[in-house]
């Protein structure tokens, strides 16, 4: 998929703010909302969105949403930190196909980095699925930091 196209609302994101498709959340509040990938880079690999923007990319975003995407960032980063203490943080947002995004609703990605481990992103789909359990005990240690 191209940056240009409609939004889909079936997409994972618009099913999970629909409470249609379960996630394990980190923080929500009216505009946005934070929940664990569940194909995480690392331990602790979080996705923000916005709620009510049907932005697909970046270049679509209105910048109120944009902002309050961007705050909440920084909120889960620092609990994220607090929480996992990791080496390095690695904040990323792909738009369209080629730039590796999957799902065409605008999200940010919070990957922990440690020492030692390579920094990339593997390709999406094609990384393990976390388990259920493992995931929510982790949003509890991260949550208990905001
Ligand atoms: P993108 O490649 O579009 O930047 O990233 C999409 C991310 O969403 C991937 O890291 C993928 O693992 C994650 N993802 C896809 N579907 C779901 C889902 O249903 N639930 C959660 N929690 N994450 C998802």
């Amino acid at each position: 998929m191209s940056l240009d196209g409609t939004y889909d609302e079936g997409n994972p994101f618009a099913l999970i703010i629909a409470g249609k498709i379960p996630s394990t959340k980190l923080y929500e509040d009216e505009h946005v909302l934070a929940f664990l990938d569940i194909q995480p880079q690392s331990k602790g690999h979080s996705l923000v969105i916005s709620k009510w923007s049907k932005a697909r990319n970046i270049l679509e975003i209105e910048p109120e949403a944009l902002g309050q995407v961007m705050a909440v960032v920084q909120k889960i980063a620092v609990a994220t930190c607090k929480a996992l203490n990791p080496d390095g943080l690695h904040v990323a947002q792909f738009n369209g196909a080629p730039a590796g995004q999957t799902v065409f609703h605008l999200h940010v990605h919070i990957v922990p980095r440690w020492e030692g481990q390579a920094p990339g992103f593997v390709a999406h789909g094609q990384g393990h699925f976390a388990d259920a359990d493992a995931l929510r005990a982790l949003a509890d240690e991260i949550r208990a930091q905001l």
